[in-house]
């Protein structure tokens, strides 16, 4: 096994590197204490071509993987910085180069790599479903060669500072499906001429920290049917590939927060002096930054597994939810023995630690929490249950075991019913 980075990939993190130290500690600081959207900074981004990172070079892209994206991503985090402003471009494209048309692909994909287009936005979360993401309501009607949708979106990030939007949306009423996993299908919205129009109203939410997350009010916007991502009612299957790509990003953000909070504070901890010596030698101060070291380089490996599995084209969702959870907690066991060490001073602003530890902490909620990922490993990794979680990237092997499962015990309860040994039951009802 080489666990070697390529040169290709040390070059790369070098490069964002040197990008972002053109973007220091009060430039974040001014950012978050104004709630400004770092407009610098993805611009530079851009131009720089990492926002098309993923993007195939036929269509003006870089043509890298997710593994090396990870890459740019850690590296953004552990400079200070927060990818979040600008992750979406990157885990958006697990949808569109895998589901998206040829024509799509062509229209798109060349003025998102120049930069002439922005794709920061991407539309699951609605207020009643929350995590049970087959439960979305926005309605998606076909009308001829055009949809028009309704409904309500919530917590979708950077939809001010996006051109656009790649929405799910419900294409079968909930209630008419037997799988329902089925019903929903993916959209490419122009969210910039949907909100000039008044079809789209953004309302931004606050927050405990600079994200720039907003709510949706779809009313009668009209989608050509050219713009649906891959085939109606497979939504679901479709953003799977986003969220696959999305966790392991995210896995990635926490691995450059967690660095960023051990090397600061071990650097901390080595100069400050208190009782004569500097605090950091002390067991009590340097263990559980050593610990959240060891957890960090763990989590990585996960990470680079998960991206490895992802490049290849091979089922990845138990490694890509693992390592978000991993890392989301290795990064937040590394800001709490960050706030330790610094003491009073991790709550002062101008340290910047009590901002990256607000950012940190979102991680282990969002886009999934840890709570979701854990029900996805027990139920569809280890077969423990069968509840479907549907936020999780649930494979149709489980769901199939799961149904018969249920017809198992549907038919041994009427067995028993009809002895007059189990309870009452109606066995003409239909069983999924
Ligand atoms: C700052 C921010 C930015 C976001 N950006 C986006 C975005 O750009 N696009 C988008 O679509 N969404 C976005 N989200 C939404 C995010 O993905 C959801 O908040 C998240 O999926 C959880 O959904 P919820 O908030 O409705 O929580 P709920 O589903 O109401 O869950 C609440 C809590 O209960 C737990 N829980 C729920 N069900 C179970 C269960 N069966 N077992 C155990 N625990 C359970 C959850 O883990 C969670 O901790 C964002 C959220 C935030 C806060």
């Amino acid at each position: 096994m080489d666990f070697t980075r390529t040169n290709e990939q040390e070059s790369i993190r070098s490069a964002v590197r040197s990008l972002c130290a053109q973007f220091p500690d009060e430039y974040w600081r001014e950012l978050d204490r104004a709630s400004d959207y770092p407009e610098r900074f993805v611009r530079a981004l851009t131009d720089a071509g990492w926002l098309g990172a993923l993007i195939p070079t036929e269509y003006g892209g870089a043509g890298l993987g997710i593994a090396d994206a990870a890459l740019i991503i850690e590296e953004i985090n552990a400079s200070g910085g927060n990818a979040a402003v600008a992750h979406a471009q990157m885990y958006t494209m697990g949808t569109v180069l895998r589901h998206g048309s040829d024509e799509q692909k062509g229209r798109y994909l060349p003025r998102l790599a120049k930069g002439e287009l922005r794709l920061q936005a991407f539309g699951v979360t609605e207020p009643e479903a929350g995590s049970e993401t087959t439960r979305i309501k926005t309605m998606a009607t076909r009308r001829g060669d055009r949809y028009v949708i309704n409904g309500k979106k919530i917590f979708i990030s950077r939809a001010e500072h996006s051109d656009l939007l790649l929405l799910l949306a419900r294409t079968t009423p909930y209630d008419e499906l037997t799988d329902k996993t089925r019903g929903l299908s993916v959209f490419i919205v122009d969210l910039r001429a949907a909100v000039a129009a008044g079809r789209i109203v953004v309302r931004p939410i606050e927050t405990m920290l600079n994200h720039h997350t907003t709510e949706l009010f779809i009313d009668d916007l009209e989608v050509p049917a050219s713009d649906r991502v891959g085939e109606e009612g497979m939504g679901f299957r479709h953003i799977i590939d986003s969220w696959n790509a999305e966790r392991i990003l995210i896995a990635s953000e926490s691995l450059g927060d967690g660095r960023w909070f051990v090397e600061r504070a071990a650097a901390y901890a080595s100069g400050r002096v208190v009782f004569g010596r500097p605090i950091g030698s002390n067991q009590g101060v340097q263990f559980p930054l050593a610990q959240a070291h060891a957890r960090l380089e763990a989590a990585s490996l996960m990470r680079d597994k998960a991206a490895w599995l992802f490049d290849h084209a091979r089922k990845c969702g138990a490694e890509a939810n693992m390592a978000k959870l991993l890392a989301s907690q290795a990064a937040w066991d590394a800001a709490n023995a960050a706030i330790d060490a610094y003491g009073g001073y991790g709550f002062a602003r101008e340290y910047d630690v009590e901002r990256k530890f607000r950012e940190t902490r979102l991680l282990l909620v969002a886009p999934i929490g840890n709570n979701l990922v854990l029900a996805y490993i027990g139920q569809h990794v280890l077969g423990t249950a069968a509840r479907s979680t549907s936020r999780s990237s649930i494979s149709r092997t489980a769901c199939r075991r799961q149904r018969k499962m249920r017809r198992d015990e549907r038919s041994r309860t009427c067995w028993l019913a009809r002895r007059g040994a189990g309870r009452s039951v109606s066995c003409a009802s239909s069983v999924r």
